[in-house]
């Protein structure tokens, strides 16, 4: 096995999740540079005043080198990421005493996962489930494609493209549980409005979401 590690690493080098640079010492998956300099949201990790949301949490913002990480994780394949955000997104639930006892995520839709062969949030919600040692249930899907949210100018176009897109299909996985919702990225929290809204029609007592980054000016 060490063998093979070693050959592996000769062929692919290990590479911060972040800054994408070459690690030479050890096997952490972020650089320290990247631990001491990330754009750690602190205590500002946590908006409210989303509808239909408890509250809404991420752990990073989403600029320079996060972004550029997300974007790898999302298109590129690098679902390994996942474990990596799960451990700051874990730190972010503690920090702030999140409590929840089951966990889902927003999905992409049939076609999506078809042609990207994953659904980045479910990862990440495994991840967290693992480490939580809570379920982690499919509570919803995306029954069609809609147009890009970063691409709508404005929170009014953003909330109507959202709306309708997402079904509970089985209401009694989400009936009088505390819903930790996984995201990757939030920006103006429209489609985890949504997502939220459909919960709690379908039963649920709460609402909480985390991503692994938010813009920082909710756009
Ligand atoms: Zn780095």
């Amino acid at each position: 096995m060490k063998l093979l590690d070693a050959l592996l690493d000769l062929l692919y080098p290990p590479r911060c999740t972040f800054c994408h640079r070459m690690l030479r010492n050890g096997h952490a998956p972020v650089c320290e540079k990247c631990l001491l300099a990330l754009p750690y949201t602190g205590p500002l990790a946590r908006r409210e005043k989303i509808a239909h949301l408890d509250a809404c949490y991420a752990p990073l913002f989403y600029e320079k080198d996060v972004r550029e990480s997300l974007l790898r994780f999302k298109f590129d394949g690098l679902t390994g990421y996942a474990g990596v955000y799960a451990g700051f997104m874990l730190k972010c639930i503690d920090e702030n005493g999140i409590s929840c006892d089951s966990i889902a995520w927003v999905p992409v839709s049939r076609k999506k996962l078809r042609s990207r062969g994953y659904d980045q949030a479910q990862l990440l919600a495994q991840e967290l489930a693992v480490r939580m040692g809570l379920p982690c249930r499919k509570m919803l899907v995306k029954n069609r494609e809609n147009r890009q949210q970063s691409l709508l100018a404005n929170a009014a176009e953003r909330r109507a493209n959202v709306k309708g897109v997402y079904d509970c299909p089985s209401p009694e996985i989400v009936q009088g549980k505390h819903i930790l919702l996984v995201d990757d990225i939030v920006t103006s929290g429209a489609t985890l409005s949504e997502c939220a809204r459909i919960l709690r029609q379908n039963g649920a007592l709460s609402v909480t979401a985390i991503a692994v980054a938010c813009a920082k000016d909710g756009k």
